[in-house]
């Protein structure tokens, strides 16, 4: 075995595959631009460590499964007025999924709480943090599921891990009493460990109704509303503003 070969195998061990994969590149760079060894030792490092980052960066995103992918600059603060890009900008410091804050976007449909729980959700993956985006739904099936079926099982674990969750459309579909105490388990264990943003297009008055039962809703809104900031949107809904037609007239 030649050095190069020798050294790969160590970096091989040593789990080091983007050093292994770069070697000779790094190597030839080195020598021909003449620097130090101990910037040749940093850059080798430097490269491992942007590999890594950028890979696990990718996980997370995989693993937060985002509906779609929009960002804050996608968003049309000039259409949406209930929310400054000043209020984003000081969300976008993560200060709140730090404190286990929830940010609650509550109005009718189209005026881009699902948009804004995603942008900002995508910036929290970007600074390192676990989010998992499920819908009420889904999140619901997943919670009767838990116990029969290994998915729904390892869905649920990882909301539990996960330093964000987006719990998206509240409200949609009414729920029973039995799935709003599966819903309030879910809350109870959350609460004070893991942020939340919440989106429903009911306000707080007609939640009772939707889960069927006073006691268990006045429960669940008061975990979640105790640390949080709540955003009423309101206006028209951008996708029937901005309707794509195909007549032409
Ligand atoms: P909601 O969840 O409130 O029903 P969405 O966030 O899903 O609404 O928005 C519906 C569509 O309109 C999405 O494609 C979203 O990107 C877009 N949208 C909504 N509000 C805005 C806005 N202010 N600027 C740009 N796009 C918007
Ligand atoms: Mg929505």
């Amino acid at each position: 075995m030649n050095k190069a070969e020798e050294t790969r195998t160590y970096l091989r061990s040593l789990n080091l595959s983007w050093c292994r994969d770069n070697l000779d590149q790094t190597l030839q760079t080195a020598s021909s631009t003449d620097i130090s060894y101990l910037d040749f030792l940093n850059r080798l490092l430097q490269g491992e460590i942007n590999y890594r980052e950028k890979r696990s960066e990718e996980r997370r995103m995989k693993m937060a499964g985002f509906p779609f992918v929009k960002s804050i600059d996608e968003f049309d603060f000039a259409f949406q007025r209930s929310i400054t890009r000043k209020q984003v900008n000081q969300l976008l410091d993560m200060q709140w999924i730090e404190k286990f804050y929830n940010l609650i976007f509550l109005g009718p449909p189209g005026v881009g709480k699902t948009h804004l729980a995603v942008a900002i959700g995508l910036e929290a993956v970007k600074k390192g943090y676990k989010v998992s985006f499920v819908n009420m739904d889904d999140l619901i099936k997943h919670l009767k599921l838990e116990t029969t079926s290994t998915r729904s099982r390892q869905r649920m674990k990882r909301i539990m891990a996960s330093d964000l969750v987006v719990i998206d459309e509240i409200g949609f579909v009414p729920i029973t009493r039995q799935e709003a105490n599966l819903f309030f388990q879910l809350i109870s264990s959350l609460y004070e460990q893991t942020a939340l943003i919440i989106t429903s297009n009911k306000g707080f008055e007609d939640w009772a109704e939707l889960m069927g039962d006073p006691v268990i809703t006045t429960a669940i809104l008061d975990r979640i509303a105790h640390h949080s900031e709540i955003f009423n949107l309101t206006g028209d809904s951008y996708r029937l503003k901005h309707r794509d037609s195909i007549l032409r007239l």
